[in-house]
């Protein structure tokens, strides 16, 4: 092993609409120079599905030539296995040839949501993914949920995920066996903006590295079996003005919401149907987006409510912790084949839209909505999210705010894709389109 070491490769990835990281590797030796013109990338290759084939017509074709440019604060280097060479890579800006930010970067229109966000409300975004997952091939009967011997089992796995965190420059907040077979999760801290997305993607692959030197395979798939639990990326976040100080908690509103964050989440909810498309991306997403499996069967603010696309989760009161800095909103509709930044960017782009008119912040539901009669529901605004990926692309498609925000290439290059995949799995029985997705994410 040790003669490879001066043949080390760093992989330049970019995190793509569709939730995967792609890319292409250099020689450490030329590194330096390559952090600054980055490495080839073709444009229709936002359009391959996650299922393999290119999603046509596209808004490329064979046409165009951009550049995959490191972001020098991503920079991933975890060397823990004495048989492989280094986990070192990138992830990257989808650049033009003139260096311009390619618009149909899904990183780059996270970057200019956030900067609105900054100029036009004066906030900045903190915000923490809770990534669930299966480790496939570990154990053949799985232990009883979050227990000591689920931890064992799969050790060193959560040590070793803790050891990739840190020399990847993460800060683990929790690692847990999850209530599903062999199911997992792993959360960070809170991150400022774009590191949270980023941090998301990178999280992903060393999960993915840790399982594979255990001889196992992490799969974020959103659901693995119709019957089962749904893998689900929850989406803490909360915001601070322009001196760093919380401004999501007020102590004297409903939910302890405060009135700017109040606002964002009723932006939220008025285009949840259009942010499920990117958000809850595969034909199975929309398996565990359905009331009673904790997921998000309910597009409505809940307090302390896990049936519900947004909850405010609870504070705790001891210990010195100020509430004002715990208080955030967590969104539950979101799974494992999501792009982070692609659906971070909707979040923001929507929240803005709910501050700058204004909107009501949302009623407050604690208990289960299934629980109140149609009538009730429809008073209080509680609706059901999409029903399908069908449903939520025809909603993004006709979404008039996502169309003026979001850049054509990108919302079309994703309609390609999208739609491709779904012809792919038309007449795909759901138990074996959960296969055909695990095997990919
Ligand atoms: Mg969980």
């Amino acid at each position: 092993m040790n003669d490879l070491r001066g043949d080390e490769l760093v992989a330049f990835l970019y995190a793509d609409a569709a939730g995967l990281n792609r890319g292409r590797a250099v020689p450490l030796a030329d590194l330096e120079q390559r952090l600054a013109t980055g490495v080839g990338w073709v444009p229709a290759d936002q359009a391959i599905t996650a299922l393999g084939p290119l999603g046509e017509p596209n808004p490329w074709g064979a046409l165009g030539d951009l550049r995959l440019v490191p972001a020098i604060e991503t920079q991933t280097r975890v060397d823990l296995w004495p048989t492989v060479p280094p986990l070192h890579f990138y992830l990257c800006d989808a650049r033009t040839l003139d260096g311009e930010t390619w618009d149909a970067c899904p990183r780059g229109l996270l970057r200019s949501a956030l900067d609105r966000l900054r100029d036009e409300a004066g906030l900045s975004l903190w915000s923490a993914f809770e990534h669930e997952f299966v480790l496939g091939g570990h154990v053949p009967t799985p232990p009883p949920a979050f227990t000591m011997e689920a931890f064992r089992l799969a050790a060193p796995f959560g040590e070793q995920l803790a050891a990739a965190l840190r020399q990847a420059g993460h800060e683990l907040d929790t690692f847990l066996p999850e209530y599903g077979a062999n199911q997992f999760e792993v959360t960070c801290a809170p991150r400022e903006g774009i590191a949270a997305a980023d941090e998301a993607s990178i999280v992903r692959e060393l999960v993915r590295e840790v399982a594979r030197r255990q001889g196992w395979r992490a799969t974020f798939a959103p659901i693995l079996d119709p019957d089962g639990s749904g893998n689900g990326v929850h989406i803490h976040f909360s915001f601070r003005d322009g001196s760093g100080a919380p401004v999501t908690y007020d102590a004297k509103r409903p939910g302890r919401l405060s009135l700017v964050a109040g606002r964002f989440a009723a932006g939220v909810l008025r285009h949840l149907p259009a942010i499920c498309a990117v958000a809850a991306p595969t034909t199975v997403s929309y398996v565990r987006l359905v009331p009673h499996r904790w997921s998000a069967g309910w597009s409505c603010l809940g307090e302390w409510n896990r049936e519900t696309v947004l909850r405010i989760p609870e504070t705790i009161s001891f210990g010195g912790v100020d509430p004002a800095v715990q208080l955030n909103l967590e969104f539950r509709a979101a799974d494992g084949a999501c792009s982070p930044h692609f659906t971070l960017a909707l979040l923001v782009i929507a929240g803005l839209a709910g501050i700058g008119e204004d909107l009501e912040p949302p009623p407050l539901i604690t208990g289960d909505p299934e629980a109140l009669s149609e009538s009730e529901r429809a008073g209080l605004g509680v609706t059901r999210p999409p029903a399908s990926l069908t449903e939520a692309l025809e909603a993004f498609d006709a979404d008039e705010l996502f169309a003026a925000e979001v850049p054509a290439e990108l919302r079309e290059g994703y309609g390609a894709m999208k739609r491709r995949e779904m012809e792919i799995l038309e007449n795909v029985p759901s138990d074996e389109a959960c296969r055909r997705y695990a095997s990919v994410y």
